[in-house]
Order: structure tokens, then C-alpha cells, then sequence
């Protein structure tokens, strides 16, 4: 039996800091990880075409100037290899390499207040008692499983671009079927189209997509945010944010404030599309938030979609298929995709779109997909049919109380935390960048930097104080459970109301927004204020 006062699972951003924080204070750490190296979701989501979605200048960490400058962001949206070639480069910056295990899955952790330990297992036999649980296996890690039947016969490759293999996949002169078409499918398609033979894509809903806009990155912008890192740092905790020079301009401007917003109504018709047209150059995330009611008057977001979807018809030539590509529920209240190039791949002869709504896939066969309609013979499929957001990589690690409950009997009625930081009923056990905090609306990075301090904090507390553990209080997670689906009802009540991986509903209708969608800004001085209140809302043992 090992011993650590602190075991990290994940090995993502969050993992390599927490880990490189809480060895700072002195602790002993274990750090964990399934896949085969550091990354996180830029270890397992090599896909082709896979790049992130933010201002790559701003989507690394920021807590140091030395460590900030030494690293070069040649693109606007870097891509996952090079995403993968940072997260190893930092660990070993870090010196966090040393701690951590690679190929191995956490399958069981249960608690025991009697030593108020963990006691960890893992598929490789080890195990491991540990004081202090710190989940960084992010929202979206766990791959939802593949429900058709006949996997098993098929003659050729398939993969899941959750779970991309090491040494890659080719795709060159290949027929490939690539089912699904959220993030992961629309960045993979037309990069997989510009070589493969064919490609069949199977579409379930359209969702909205906008051009990425990436572009290299402006001469001296890092050089600019070095300088002034710490102000940008503690700017970006406060929901404004380094910016690429023509990046997210107008998407900060707006989340920054300094700024101000306005109704659609108060432009003139002009304007609007001025302003429409501005964004759509930049690209980025600022078209959901271009105007101030945007995201709370389904008339003003509705400009917005009929500006959308006019752009974007005109990319596809033919008129029925452009239709088909062109998503119906409210702008932005699923995760905005920034793409590359997707609308025009279906312009070439080798991409063939195919409406599982229409007609459902019943199975797969030896040679290729099934559907009720017709035969698609394949040598590659591809499933992009995205995540069990949230709760799955939680469930995967086999994580249990003194009672006996999981994470899944304490989230039964939606995520139940406070901050995002601690699930009531859960001692010891922290969460970075998960359901209650921001997570998957911000820039992860800089929330697992603030996170990774607080919690290192709070376990310095516990120390310090001669406590035996933390908990989240179980009013204290009701009461933040509340405020982060009163935000939602009140910021976005759009988005609350779509069935997606960021709304929990239950059995008799009701719902609950997961994600603390106010920001960063409304985030950190609320989690900040209850440590200086000592730590209001947690009980020591
Ligand atoms: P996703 O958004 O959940 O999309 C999954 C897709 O698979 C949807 O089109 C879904 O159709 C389809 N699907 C699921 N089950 C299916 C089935 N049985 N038959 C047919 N189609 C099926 O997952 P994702 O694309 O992996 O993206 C998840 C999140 O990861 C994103 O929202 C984003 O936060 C993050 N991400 C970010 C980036 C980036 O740009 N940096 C890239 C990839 C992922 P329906 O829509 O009909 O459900």
C-alpha cells in the first residue's frame, strides 16, 4: 500500500497544476492518469482537424511571466498536437513528471472516516491511501459508450475522436463514415475529407457553427501580455482576458465591460449588420454575446440566427443540403463551434451527408453502416458522438463515501456542489473546473490556475489547523446549487430550456443549468469571499 498526502487524477491542465501546487506547500503527491501522457483531453482528442476554441495566447497558463514567455502560440487556435506537445513541455517545466503514472485508470476510491483517508484502487492492482482526492478529470473525458450493434463484425478501423489513437489514424484514399456533428465531428470532417476518398456523414441535429476565424498570431501580442501578465492574470479571473490584437475583441470588450453592450433595438438596422459583419470576421465566441439582450430576447437572438444561417447557406451549393446543415433552436445556447472550412466540404463530390432522423443507422455490418434506407460500405468509422459530460469520469473512478453513495446518488437531482469545489457527503475530495464552476464556458486553464490555489489553500488550512478533513456543507451546496440555475434562468434562459450535456433534467421536468454560466467575474470573488470568511459554507473535522 502506497501512501500520498494527495493523489491528482488526471493528468490535463488541472492535474499539472494542482499537482505543481500542492507539491509546492509540501505535500507528497500521486498523480494518475488513464491516457499516455499528459494533456487530458489533448492526449485523447488527436483527431484530425482537433484545435482549441480559444485564443491560444490566453489558453495556457498565466501565473508566471518566465514560464508564459517561454512558450511560442504561433496560430490564433493552436491545434491538438501542438496543445499535446505544451501540456508535456509545462510538466516538465513543472517537474511534475516525477509524480505521475500513466496507463492507469482509477476504479475504486472509497473513504473511510475512521482513518480519514482515501483508499484508492487502480486497473493496475495498485493501491493507494491518500488524505486529500483531487478529481481534475475534467467534464468532458468520459466517452459516451457506442449503442449499435454489430461493432464487433466490422472488417475495418473505427475510433472514437475522444479516444484517438496514439500513433494515429489514416485517413488518406480511406472511406470513412464519421458519425455525429457537435464539436469534434464538424472540426474533424473537412479535415478528413481534404484526403479521404469518401467520407459519409451521419447527422442526428445540426448545430450552429461559425467560422473559427484562426489566423497566425499577431506579431508581439505575447510580448504585449508578458509585460503586463499580472494584471492580465488577475484580469482574466475577473472574466476579461488577454486577446489576440483582431482576436476576441469584441467578444472581451463585451465580457470585460469596458465597454457597454446594447440592446439590438437601439442600433439601427445598419448598424446591426455592421456590427454582424465585424464579428463574423473576428470569429470566436462574441457572436453569441454581440448584442446585450442576445442571450435573454429571443427576438434580438433570432437576428442573430437569421444572420447565421444566410452566411452560412451561401457557403453550401446545393439549396436542400445547405438546409439540412442549418440548425433550427435558439444561437448559442449549445456550445458555439468554431470551424474551419466545414460548411465547404460538403461542396465536394466526396462528402455525402446522411439524415439519421430520416434514416436511423440499425447497425453496423461487416463492410460498413446500415441503415434503414441504404448500405454505406466503409474501411474507417468514426464516432464523434460526444461525452457522459460531467458525471462519467467521476463514476469511472468507482468513488463512494463512508455511506456507500457515489457521486451519482449525490448528483441524482443534477450536480449538487458548492463552488464546484466540493460534493457534500464527500470529504476531502475536490473537483477542478466541473459542474458549479464555470468549466466548460471558460477558459479552463485559468480556472484550474484559481482553483488549483484555492484548493491548495484550503488543504493548508486543514493542515495548519490540525483537521482531520473538509466537507461541503450540505445547505451551503443547495444554496450555490440555486445561484447557479438562478443565473442561468436569468443570463441565458434560452440555453437552460435546450436539451444538452450542460442541462441536467429530471424525471418529473425539472431542471437545472450545471455550469456557473455568470463568469469567471461573478465566480472568483464569491469563492474567494468565503475563505476569507473562513471558508464559509465548509465543516472541518
Ligand atoms: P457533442 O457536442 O455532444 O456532439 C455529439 C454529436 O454526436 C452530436 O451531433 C449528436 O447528435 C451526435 N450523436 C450522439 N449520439 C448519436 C447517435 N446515437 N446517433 C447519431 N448521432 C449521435 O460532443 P462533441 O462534439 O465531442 O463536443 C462536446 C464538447 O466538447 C463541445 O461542446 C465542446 O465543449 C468540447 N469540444 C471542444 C472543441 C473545441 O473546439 N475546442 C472540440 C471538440 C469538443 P445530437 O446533436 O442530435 O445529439
Amino acid at each position: 500500500m502506497e501512501e500520498a498526502d494527495a493523489v491528482v487524477v488526471g493528468a490535463g491542465q488541472g492535474g499539472i497544476y494542482h499537482a505543481y501546487r500542492l507539491a509546492q506547500d509540501g505535500l507528497s503527491v500521486i498523480g494518475i492518469d488513464g491516457g499516455y501522457n499528459f494533456g487530458g483531453v489533448w492526449c485523447h482528442n488527436r483527431y484530425p482537424g482537433a484545435r482549441v476554441d480559444s485564443d491560444s495566447v490566453n489558453y495556457c497558463f498565466q501565473f508566471s511571466r518566465e514560464l508564459y514567455s517561454k512558450w511560442r502560440w504561433p496560430e490564433r487556435y493552436a491545434d491538438a498536437n501542438y496543445l499535446f506537445d505544451y501540456h508535456s513541455w509545462v510538466a516538465d517545466e513543472l517537474d511534475v513528471r516525477r509524480m505521475f503514472r500513466f496507463n492507469t485508470w482509477v476504479r475504486e476510491a472509497s473513504w473511510s472516516s475512521a482513518e480519514h483517508r482515501w483508499n484508492l484502487r487502480t486497473d493496475q492492482g495498485e493501491s493507494i491511501k491518500t488524505q486529500f482526492l483531487v478529481m481534475c478529470t475534467g467534464a468532458l473525458a468520459a466517452p459516451k459508450p457506442i449503442m449499435y450493434p454489430g461493432l464487433e463484425t466490422f472488417a475495418g478501423d473505427w475510433a472514437q475522436t475522444s479516444r484517438w489513437p496514439a500513433d494515429g489514424l489514416d485517413t488518406a484514399g480511406r472511406r470513412v463514415a464519421i458519425i455525429g456533428t457537435g464539436s469534434s465531428g464538424v472540426q474533424c470532417i473537412p479535415a478528413v475529407a481534404a484526403n479521404a476518398e469518401r467520407v459519409v456523414v451521419f447527422q442526428r441535429h445540426p448545430h450552429w457553427a461559425i467560422p473559427a476565424q484562426n489566423r497566425p498570431t499577431a506579431p508581439g501580442v505575447q510580448d504585449a501580455i508578458a509585460e503586463d501578465l499580472i494584471s492580465v492574470h488577475e484580469k482574466a479571473f475577473q472574466g476579461g482576458g488577454p486577446t489576440d490584437a483582431r482576436g476576441s475583441r469584441l467578444h472581451a470588450r463585451v465580457r470585460a465591460g469596458d465597454g457597454t453592450p446594447r440592446r439590438a433595438d437601439e442600433y439601427t438596422e445598419a448598424q446591426r449588420v455592421a456590427l454582424l459583419e465585424e464579428q463574423w470576421e473576428l470569429g470566436g465566441h462574441g457572436m453569441t454575446y454581440l448584442f446585450a439582450d442576445g442571450t435573454t430576447n429571443i427576438a434580438t437572438n433570432e437576428i442573430v440566427q437569421k444572420f447565421v444561417r444566410e452566411k452560412n447557406r451561401a457557403r453550401v451549393r446545393d439549396r436542400r443540403l445547405a438546409e439540412k446543415l442549418l440548425p433550427e433552436y435558439p444561437f448559442g445556447t449549445k456550445r458555439l463551434i468554431l470551424e474551419i472550412d466545414y460548411y465547404e466540404s460538403f461542396n465536394q463530390d466526396n462528402v455525402q451527408l446522411v439524415d439519421v432522423l430520416e434514416t436511423p443507422i440499425v447497425e453496423v455490418t461487416k463492410n460498413g453502416i446500415r441503415t434503414t434506407d441504404a448500405d454505406y460500405e466503409v474501411d474507417l468509422i468514426v464516432f464523434a458522438t460526444g461525452f457522459r459530460a460531467f458525471l462519467g469520469p467521476l463514476e469511472d473512478a468507482g468513488i463512494r463515501n463512508e455511506g456507500g453513495e457515489t457521486p451519482k446518488d449525490a448528483w441524482a437531482r443534477g450536480p449538487r456542489t458548492l463552488f464546484g469545489l466540493m460534493t457534500p457527503g464527500f470529504p476531502n475530495m475536490f473537483h477542478s473546473a466541473t459542474a458549479g464552476s464555470p468549466s466548460v464556458l471558460e477558459n479552463a486553464m485559468i480556472e484550474h490556475e484559481f482553483m488549483g490555489d484555492w484548493i491548495a489553500e484550503c488543504v493548508a488550512h486543514v493542515r495548519a489547523n490540525g483537521y482531520f478533513s473538509v466537507e461541503a456543507s450540505e445547505k451551503a451546496a443547495d444554496e450555490w446549487t440555486d445561484v447557479v440555475d438562478m443565473y442561468a434562468q436569468r443570463l441565458f434562459p434560452m440555453r437552460r430550456l435546450e436539451n444538452q450535456y450542460m442541462v441536467h433534467v429530471n424525471e418529473d421536468g425539472t431542471r437545472k443549468f450545471i455550469p456557473f454560466c455568470a463568469g469567471m467575474g461573478e465566480y472568483v470573488p464569491r469563492v474567494r469571499e468565503s475563505a476569507v470568511r473562513g471558508y464559509e459554507g465548509f465543516v472541518f473535522a
